[in-house]
């Protein structure tokens, strides 16, 4: 278990220090900001869905604390060619592993790496905060594609 905790802890610190997607996408259909005030963390997300629904790319910008940057990462990375149903249901599962009754975590891959912060739920929200922003351009899409408005999460 120890070679495993050490496993996760060098998947959180290389998603950190060099974070996966962290770019502005020029040509999104959705964006959205989020804010968590416990801890200072701030992201930017954009999606780009194409026909079918899929997100064809996803990608982030912020400053935060080492597991909301290594976390927001790690989601650009799972769920990136994936429909937007599967990338809701990703999120209820992480969500789930982190804050659930049981703490099983079905097949999330690398987002595994993040099982730990269940047991600092302070942290839950760092961890949470790239999800959540990341539902907010999901939905900001849906509900009015094409106007132009950001939609802020503030996590509370
Ligand atoms: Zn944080």
């Amino acid at each position: 278990m120890s070679d495993l905790r050490e496993l996760y802890q060098e998947v959180i610190l290389d998603h950190y220090r060099k974070p996966r997607n962290f770019t502005v996408l020029r040509d999104a259909t959705g964006e959205g900001v989020g804010h968590n005030p416990l801890c200072g963390d701030r992201v930017r997300v954009w999606v780009k869905i194409g026909d079918e629904g899929v997100i064809e790319d996803v990608a982030f910008q912020g400053e935060g604390c080492a597991i909301s940057t290594a976390s927001a990462s790690l989601m650009t990375e799972a769920v990136k060619g994936k429909t937007v149903d599967e990338a809701e249901d990703l999120f209820a599962r992480f969500q789930s592993m982190l804050t659930g009754d049981d703490g099983e975590h079905p097949d999330l891959g690398k987002l595994e790496a993040l099982a730990g912060v269940r047991e600092y739920p302070i942290r839950v929200k760092c961890a949470t905060l790239a999800w959540h922003t990341l539902h907010a351009a999901l939905a900001r899409r849906a509900a009015d594609a094409g106007t132009g408005g950001v939609v802020s999460t503030e996590m509370s």
